[in-house]
Formats: C-alpha cells, structure tokens, sequence
C-alpha cells in the first residue's frame, strides 16, 4: 500500500494548486482523480468550456464587430454545434496537456479513480477497471467539487434537457432555449445562446437575480438583454416540465405561465460532490447540499489533518479562489506562514455582455452607512471604445466622500473581467480618487473609463 504525505482527492483549481505547492515544499504528494482526465470540473464542463463557448460565439457570430456593422452582421452564417466543439476540443486537451506537465515537472503522482475514505488515514481508489487499490496519508485535501443538482421530475435522459455539465457537448443548436435558473452559470449560458440568435427564455424563481452586483449594473443589462429579446420570467419557480403535443418542451410555472421552447437548460444549483466519498469514516458531516464546513482561515474540516477547498466547501465557489484556498490548506498542513487574505477579490460574470465587479456595491455602501459619491463613464466615452464601435458598457465608481478613498468598481461591458483589476489593486492598496485623476493611462485605452468616472465623481464631491 502507496504512503503520501499528502493525498488530494480531486484535481480541480483547488486541488491542483494544493498539490504543487505541497511538492514544491518537498512533500510526497497523490492526486486522485476520479476523471480519466486530471483538470477537475474546471476543466471539462466548467470554467474553460464555457468561456471557449462563449469566445467562439463572440468570433463566429461577429458579435464584436455589430456596434459598427450593424446587427445583421456574421463572420459565419450558418454556426453549428460542430464549430463549437472544435475549438472546445483543442483548448481542453491544451488544459490538460499544461497541468499534466505541472504535476509531471513538480513530481506530483497521479492516479485515475473515485476514492473513499475507509477511515481517517486511508482511502480505497476504485480504478475505472473496477480494480480497488489502498493508499495511506498524513495529511489529505478534499477538493471533490460540485455535481448540477438534478430535481426530481425533470427528464434529463431527454436528449432536449440538459444540465450545465451536459451543454458543453450540446449535439445542436436549438432555435428556442429556456433557462431555468438566473444565477451566475444560467446567465452566463442564457446570453450565449442569445448571441447566437437563439430565443432564450430565462426563468427564476426569485423576484431579483444576481443580487451581490450593484443593481445599476443589474439594470443595465437587462435593459441590454431584452433590448436584444431575451425574455425574462422572474419570481415565479418551475412546477413541471413536460414535452408538449408539437413536440417542443412546455415549462410550466407556478403562476400559471408556461414557456415553450425547442430545449431547456436547467441551471438551479450544484451539489457537493461528497456522495460515496465515505467521509462518516472520519467523523466529517455534510450540509444538506452536500457541502463540508472548514476553519476559514486554514480550511481544515473537523478532522484536523483533513482540509477542503474549492467548491465542496461553498461560497464564493470560483475557480480563482477555489486555488487560493487550495494553496492556503497546503501551506497550513506543512507548517508555512499563511499569507494574509487580501481584503477584496473580483467577480467575473462572462455573460454577454461581460459583468466584473470588486469591493462594496451602492446599496451595501447606504446600509453601512458610509457618506460617499458615485462616478459613472461610458466606455463609448473612451476613444478606443469609440475605435471598437462600442455602443454600450459602462463603468461606476463609488468613493468614500470622508477619506477619498475607493470603495468598490463595477463595470459592465466590453473587457470587463480585464478592467477590474486595476481597481483591485487600488482598491486593496487602499487607494483614493486622486490616483485615478493624478496618473497618466495608454491612449487610447478602456481604461480611460477609470480616469473619466474618477472626474465625473470629483465633479460632485465634497472638497
Ligand atoms: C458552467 C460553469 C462555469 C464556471 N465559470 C467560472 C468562471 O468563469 N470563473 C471562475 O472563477 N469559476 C467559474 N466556475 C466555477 C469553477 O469551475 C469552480 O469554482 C471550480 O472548478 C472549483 O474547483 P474545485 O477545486 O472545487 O474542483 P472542481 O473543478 O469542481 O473539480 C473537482 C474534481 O474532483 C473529482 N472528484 C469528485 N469526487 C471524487 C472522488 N471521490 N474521487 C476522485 N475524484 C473525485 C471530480 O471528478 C472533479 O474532476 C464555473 C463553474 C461552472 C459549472
């Protein structure tokens, strides 16, 4: 039987960076992963397949280029679920081939199975040859992901139901989509497909969606969206999906309303990925969505020497801090210094159009009570924004109107997730507005957007 000093269970962001930073300390380290493939979720039905969908819509569709050539304007007329596995195929096997590498170079073993605790220092892997093996640790990170939760009633063997795991390898491109579910993976997915002139019906069950994103931003984009025909069926929840006499599928709602469509993508929720993993063997309890708890500075479970990260252990379930936790439960386990959390990490919503957000919203600002003032610039305003036929997007600033000093950007728009990062690092460096209007930024940029909302909010504040 294989001994590690550090066994991984899951090769995910959280479990990858786990893994390399305990190699790196000179520690022996096992990763398994129950894929035949290591990347985790991330990798395969998550992260990278859906921004590879949504890059190769944006490029085939022309959607870039509509603001100056009109809305009937294509790179590609007629766009198949062909031309979307194609590039899919080849940046996932890079994915993998990049991390294989990784593990390869920093020493870190890999073994491809599902592994269960079978008490707190060992797990049995069951290899996809059903073959069992038995390995021992010291230490272990649980870094087993999420699975789409399914709900009971809903069909997903129909080739026309699917769930976010499954649309990655849609096997065509319907002319009528509904989405049920407006959280951050069903808007992603619904303006896609809405990018590629399909009829998207998005549906939640609450009245509001997105709700952590300052509502200006909110409304912005439903503006956008509706102004482009996606429509919206908020505040009422799915009470049975059903194929209709025409064969399409009826989604029928609480209130009475039902959507039609050609498919439907059921988005509503992941669950912990801890079914079968034998945790009750440590002593480890789960949520009622399957999620273990953790020390939120060292991510330890109730099992000391057994740490979990990444999306098992539930918010803020990103890939971007999925690693740092990942990397924090290493350096913890072998007895390095942890580094303090940066007090504020970015939000990346890559919808179409593109939503990043850092820092306090407006209305957290007004519950905390905080006297501050808002700037707002239009990406149009920008001259590159202008180059781009950029007709819409915009950045907002909020800053504390007592110290100066920022306290949240939210940009919606054109590189969004690019922009932000320069108001997380004024931001975490506790910067004020005179950064934003004292230095000098590249001509013609986007980034001008930061210099023309700083002035627009200086304009206005108190001096
Ligand atoms: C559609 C979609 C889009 C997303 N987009 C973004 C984005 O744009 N930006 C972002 O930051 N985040 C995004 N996320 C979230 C991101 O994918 C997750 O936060 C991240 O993958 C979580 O990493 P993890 O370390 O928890 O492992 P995961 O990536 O969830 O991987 C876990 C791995 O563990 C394996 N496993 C499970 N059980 C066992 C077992 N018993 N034995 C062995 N192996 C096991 C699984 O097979 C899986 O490969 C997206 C998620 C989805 C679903």
């Amino acid at each position: 039987m294989g001994r590690y000093d550090f066994i991984v269970i899951g090769s995910g962001p959280s479990g990858r960076r786990a893994a390399i930073q305990a190699a790196k300390l000179g520690k022996s380290v096992l990763v398994i992963e129950g894929r035949l493939k290591v990347g985790g979720v991330s990798v395969h039905t998550g992260t990278i397949p859906s921004k590879t969908l949504r890059e190769t819509a944006l490029n085939l569709s022309g959607w870039r280029e509509r603001g100056f050539y009109g809305r009937s304007y294509r790179v590609k007329k007629e766009i198949g679920s062909q031309d979307l596995s194609i590039r899919l195929g080849k940046t996932l096997a890079h994915e993998v081939d990049v991390l294989e590498h990784q593990f390869l170079r920093n020493g870190v073993a890999t073994m491809a199975g599902f592994a269960r605790f079978v008490d707190p220092h060992r797990v049995v892997v069951t290899s996809p040859d059903g073959s069992e093996l038995a390995v021992e640790g010291d230490r272990f990170l649980i870094a087993v992901g999420t699975v789409p939760h399914r709900p009971e009633g809903i069909d997903f063997d129909d080739p026309d139901i699917l769930d976010s795991d499954q649309v990655v390898d849609i096997a065509r491109l319907p002319r009528s989509l509904a989405v049920v579910g407006a959280g951050v993976i069903g808007i992603e997915y619904a303006t896609i497909f809405s990018a590629l002139d399909v009829a998207v019906t998005v549906i939640e069950p609450r009245a509001n969606f997105l709700e952590f994103i300052d509502r200006e931003i909110i409304e912005e984009f439903v503006h956008q969206l509706r102004d482009r025909g996606v429509t919206f069926r908020l505040g009422s929840a799915v009470e049975t999906v059903a194929r209709g006499a025409d064969g399409r599928i009826v989604t029928t709602l609480e209130d009475g309303r039902a959507v039609r469509s050609e498919m439907l993508l059921y988005c509503a929720g992941r669950m912990g990925a801890t079914g079968g993993l034998g945790l009750d063997a440590c002593g480890i309890e789960v949520d009622g969505r399957g999620r273990v708890a953790v020390d939120a500075t060292t991510f330890q479970t109730s099992a000391s020497h057994i740490y979990a990260a990444g999306d098992v252990i539930g918010f803020p379930s990103l890939a971007s801090t999925s690693m740092e936790q990942g990397r924090i439960a290493a350096c913890h386990a072998f007895g390095l210094p942890l580094p303090p959390a940066p007090a504020y990490f970015p939000y990346g919503i890559y919808a179409v159009p593109e939503i990043s957000t850092v820092g306090m919203s407006e209305e957290e600002v007004r519950r905390r009570g905080i006297n501050y003032e808002c700037g707002i610039a239009r990406l149009r305003e920008t001259s590159r924004g202008h180059i781009m036929g950029l007709e819409q997007g915009l950045m907002k600033m909020i800053f504390s109107n007592k110290t100066r000093r920022l306290l949240g950007v939210h940009i919606i728009g054109e590189g969004a997730t690019e922009l932000i990062h320069i108001g997380q690092a004024v931001l975490n460096l506790k910067g004020t507005i005179d950064y934003f209007i004292e230095n000098t930024f590249n001509y013609p940029t986007l980034a001008e957007a930061y210099k023309i909302a700083a002035l627009d909010a200086w304009n206005r504040m108190a001096r």
